[in-house]
């Protein structure tokens, strides 16, 4: 089972609901079982006590190497994604973390997305330098500053496309011919797009990272986390981290996204149509002063989106004045939308983020980069990630609480 990229020339519908889920081999049950075991009964001659002789990888042995559930969800990423090979990790941290520590050591220097999820940021600017890893944070939507701060030494470039909060894009395959030119890797966060909108893989990047709590499960009832790319890349991965760092997914939560994943092609669709709908409302709205999505005309980098997006996700951003009034507003009026962190989950979901707080503890963005990061985002964004209710209800909503 090497190549997990199953069903190549299936659609994204037939993958989602497919791939990695054969009939039981043993019972024919056509839904996959459970599999709770944390260990497995093995052949002596087929197996060894460390991870440096990890067996093969559908020959299962400790639940912190592979577990079924785990390995069915790998294969439906994979497919999804259009790469060889998945690992899935207890979180997204623990994905985009583990692969960090996997790539980088001591003397490396490390590209960054100045603006990314800020539990990367925190963890790169805080973390990665005591280890002794160079850090450049660099603009990715600035293909020139990314050359500049390419060097000789650099090993990863990571970006992250739209990015959270902001929703500024990358254009991964300009990124990947640049890394790849200094004979670095690149590695894209991939979690707000989605494999229904963009396939990094595809265009030229080595590895995609997800947060699978996102759209991938959609149901907001599990964390989980993956990287996928080439299967050499993810067995040396599997063995260097998740086996020896350890945060392993648990079965359950592996159950609960596969499911989940079966529908994201469908739900992706509907989370695409409310967005435009909620984002044009909100465009036209008096108290509006700023909306930025990438399927509006109004995104500064719409052209990208439209090359790059086969689906525009559902995470958007609008500014008002007096954001932390409204904030209390809305968080007091909204009988939908609820007032709450995350996204990509089947209900809609608002935050307000102030930017100087951001700015202050996650990104410590000064100059230019302060200045693009204002343009994206003002003085501070609700951050809306429209769900899969029907869009007339979304928009009665937010008429009745920006009153
Ligand atoms: C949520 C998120 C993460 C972190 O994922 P968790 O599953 O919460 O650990 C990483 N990147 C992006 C873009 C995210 O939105």
């Amino acid at each position: 089972m090497s190549d997990l990229n199953n069903f190549k020339n299936s659609g994204s519908q037939t993958k989602a609901v497919h791939a990695g889920e054969p009939p039981d081999a043993v019972t024919g049950a056509v839904t996959p079982a459970l599999v709770l075991s944390t260990n497995f009964a093995v052949d002596p001659d087929s197996v060894s006590f460390s991870a440096n002789d990890m067996p093969a990888d559908d020959v299962y042995f400790y639940s912190r190497w592979a577990t079924p559930n785990l390995r069915a969800l790998e294969a439906k990423l994979a497919s999804l994604e259009e790469a060889q090979d998945a690992v899935v990790f207890a979180s997204g941290m623990a994905a985009a973390s583990g692969l960090l520590l996997h790539l980088l050591k001591s003397g490396d220097h490390l590209v960054i997305s100045d603006v990314c999820y800020a539990g990367v940021a925190e963890l790169v600017r805080q973390k990665l330098p005591g280890l002794g890893i160079n850090i450049t944070t660099v603009n990715m939507s600035d293909l020139d500053a990314l050359k500049a701060a390419i060097t000789p030494g650099t090993r990863l470039v990571y970006a992250e496309t739209p990015c959270n909060p902001i929703i500024r894009l990358t254009d991964i395959a300009a990124v990947a011919r640049l890394a790849h030119a200094a004979g670095a890797q690149l590695a894209v966060d991939s979690t707000i797009a989605t494999p229904i909108g963009t396939k990094p893989i595809t265009l030229g990047a080595d590895y995609v990272i997800h947060s699978l709590t996102k759209y991938i499960n959609g149901h907001g009832d599990a964390l989980g986390g993956a990287v996928i790319g080439k299967h050499e890349a993810m067995t040396r991965l599997r063995q260097d981290i998740l086996i020896h760092a350890g945060g392993a997914m648990s079965p359950f939560n592996a159950y609960l996204i596969l499911r989940g994943a079966a529908t994201l092609p469908i739900r992706m669709k509907a989370h695409e149509a409310g967005a435009l709908e909620v984002a044009s409302y909100l465009e036209r709205h008096p108290k509006v002063k700023r909306v930025i999505y990438p399927g509006l005309k109004s995104h500064p980098q719409h052209e990208l989106a439209c090359r790059q997006m086969k689906n525009f996700s559902s995470l958007l951003t609008f500014q008002v004045d007096n954001g932390p009034a409204a904030a209390r507003q809305l968080s007091h009026r909204l009988k939908i939308f609820h007032y709450a962190v995350s996204l990509g989950k089947q209900r809609s979901l608002l935050f307000y983020i102030p930017t100087e707080e951001l700015i202050r503890s996650s990104f410590t963005l000064t100059g230019a980069a302060l200045a693009d990061y204002k343009a994206y985002a003002g003085e501070g964004i609700f951050r809306v990630s429209v769900g899969i209710e029907d869009a007339q209800d979304l928009i009665a909503d937010l008429e009745q609480a920006l009153k």
